[in-house]
C-alpha cells in the first residue's frame, strides 16, 4: 500500500506513478522475490524461473529505464518521481529492484560519445523483453573497498595492483584478469561497464578507466552464481577476462578523468541504494504494524501494549527520517551536473538508510516474536536483505571513513575552514 507522504505538493502524476509502482511491487515483485529466496542461485536463473517473467514484465512497463530522458527513449521522469517509484519497487524487493538497475552502464554512456549512446543507451531504453541486461563491475577478489574510495589517499597508491587491467594494443584494448563474485547480474549480463586499471604504476586505482562493451567475446567467462545470506533474488557472480580484445572506442572515461567520474557515479548510486533501503525498511514496518494489530496477548492486540507502541514509533520515525534524507540527496544529485553533486551527502544517505533498514527489520522480527524467526515469515527475509545492504556499493564503514576524511579536512562546499 502506498505510504502517506509528508510532501503534500506531490502532483496527480507523481501520485499515479507511486500507486502503479506500489501495485507492481505488491502483486508481482514481493511474491516472486519470496519464491526466488527459497531457490538455489542456479534455480533462480534457470529458464523456468519466475525471475524471467518478472524481468520481462518490468521491462515491458519501463521500470528498467526510470532515470532516462524521453530523448533517449526513457520515461522522462523528474528526479523526485524516480525516487518515489524506486522506493515503492524496493518495498516489493530490494534485490529485484537492484536487479533492474544493474544496467547503469547506459547512464554512464549518457556522458559518453554519440556512438556510446546509440550503441548502448538507446537500445537499452527501447528493450521491452529483457534481452539487454547490463552490469557494472568494479569489485575484484583482492580489491573491494580500495576501489570505491575516490579522494581517499589509498586510491592513488601506486603500490596497489588490481586483479584486472587493460592495455592498448594498436587499435584495441586487451583486458586481462577477473572481477569478483559480487558483480550484480554478473552471470546473466550481456553488456558491461568495466572499471579496471590502466596505469597503476602512476596512480594506483585512480589510473583506471571505464569501458563499455558487449560480453559475447572470445575470452570472456562467467563463474557460478553466488549463494548468499540476503538479496538472494539478485543474481551475482564473477566475470573472467582472458586477453579479451575490445575496440579502442570502448573506453568511456580514461585515467585523466576516472577519479572524478567515479565520484560523480557514486553520487548517483548511493542515494539510490539508500532509497531502496528505505522501501525495504518501510516494508518491515508495514508488516510488523499489521501483525501487531492482529496478534493478541494478555487479552488484547499486542499493538495496545505501550512497549510495542514505543517500538512501532521508533521504527516509524527512522523510516520517515530515512526517506527525507535520501529523497533530498537523490533529488539534488540526480538534478545537478557532476561538479555540483555532493558525495558526502550521498554517503550519509546510503549509510543512514541501510543502518535504518537493519534496525527496523530487526525490530520487526522482535514484534513478530517466535514466528519472526521462521522462514515462512516475511520479516525474516527482509532482515537478511537489509543485512546485505550495509555492504552493497561500499561497506558503511568505509563510506563513513571516506565522508569523514573529506569533512574533517574542511570540505570547501559544506564545511569551509573558519
Ligand atoms: C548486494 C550487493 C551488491 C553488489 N553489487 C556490486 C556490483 O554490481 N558490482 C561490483 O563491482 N560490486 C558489487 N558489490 C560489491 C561491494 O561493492 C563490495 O562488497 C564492497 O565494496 C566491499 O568490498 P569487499 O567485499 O571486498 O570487502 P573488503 O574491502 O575486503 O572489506 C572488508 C572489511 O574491511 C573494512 N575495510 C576495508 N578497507 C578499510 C579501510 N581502509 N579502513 C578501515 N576498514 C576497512 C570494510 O569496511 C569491511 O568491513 C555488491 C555487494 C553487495 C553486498
Amino acid at each position: 500500500m502506498p505510504y502517506f507522504d509528508l510532501d503534500q505538493t506531490l502532483s496527480e502524476q507523481d501520485l499515479a506513478l507511486k500507486a502503479s509502482a506500489a501495485a507492481f511491487a505488491q502483486g508481482v515483485m514481493r511474491p516472486v522475490s519470496r519464491q526466488l529466496d527459497r531457490m538455489t542461485p542456479e534455480e533462480a536463473i534457470a529458464s523456468q524461473s519466475p525471475f524471467w517473467g518478472f524481468l520481462r514484465e518490468a521491462y515491458r512497463l519501463g521500470y528498467h529505464k526510470l532515470p532516462f530522458p524521453e530523448a533517449l527513449g526513457g520515461p522522462g521522469l523528474t528526479p523526485l518521481q524516480i525516487q518515489i517509484v524506486m522506493e515503492e519497487l524496493a518495498w516489493g524487493s530490494f534485490g529485484l529492484t537492484l536487479a533492474l538497475n544493474t544496467s547503469l552502464d547506459a547512464a554512464v554512456a549518457m556522458g559518453g560519445t554519440r556512438e556510446h549512446v546509440e550503441q548502448f543507451t538507446i537500445p537499452y531504453c527501447q528493450c521491452t523483453d529483457a534481452s539487454y541486461i547490463g552490469c557494472w563491475a568494479i569489485t575484484e577478489p583482492d580489491h573491494g573497498s580500495d576501489t570505491v574510495m575516490p579522494g581517499y589517499p589509498t586510491f592513488r597508491d601506486p603500490a596497489i595492483k588490481a586483479n584486472c587491467h587493460a592495455r592498448l594494443d594498436g587499435d584495441e584494448w586487451v583486458i586481462t584478469g577477473q572481477k569478483s563474485a559480487w558483480v550484480s547480474g554478473g552471470t546473466i549480463a550481456n553488456r558491461i561497464l568495466l572499471m579496471c586499471q590502466i596505469h597503476p604504476a602512476q596512480s594506483g586505482h585512480a589510473g583506471s578507466g571505464m569501458f563499455l562493451f558487449t560480453l559475447d567475446r572470445p575470452g570472456v567467462a562467467k563463474g557460478k552464481p553466488l549463494d548468499k545470506i540476503g538479496a538472494r533474488d539478485l543474481n551475482q557472480g564473477e566475470i573472467f577476462f582472458d586477453a579479451v580484445r575490445i575496440p579502442r572506442e570502448a573506453l568511456v572515461v580514461g585515467p585523466e578523468a576516472y577519479e572524478a567520474a567515479l565520484e560523480a557515479h557514486l553520487c548517483l548510486t548511493l542515494p539510490m541504494v539508500g532509497t531502496w533501503a528505505t522501501g525495504l525498511a518501510r516494508a518491515a514496518f508495514d508488516e510488523a504494524l499489521a501483525y501487531a494489530r492482529e496478534r493478541e496477548q494478555g487479552g488484547r492486540p499486542i499493538a495496545d501494549h505501550p512497549t510495542v507502541q514505543v517500538k512501532l514509533f521508533d521504527m516509524f520515525r527512522k523510516v520517515e527520517a530515512s526517506r527525507q534524507l535520501c529523497r533530498a540527496v537523490f533529488v539534488h544529485n540526480w538534478g545537478s551536473p557532476a561538479e555540483r553533486r555532493a558525495i558526502e551527502y550521498a554517503e550519509a544517505a546510503k549509510t543512514f538508510a541501510t543502518q535504518t533498514a537493519l534496525e527496523v527489520t530487526s525490530d520487526a522480527i522482535q514484534i513478530f516474536g517466535g514466528i519472526g524467526l521462521a522462514r515462512e515469515c516475511v520479516a525474516e527475509k527482509l532482515f537478511r536483505d537489509a543485512r546485505s545492504s550495509l555492504i552493497c556499493d561500499g561497506s558503511n564503514d568505509i563510506l563513513a571513513l571516506s565522508g569523514g576524511h573529506r569533512i574533517a579536512r574542511a570540505h570547501p562546499r559544506c564545511y569551509p575552514a573558519r
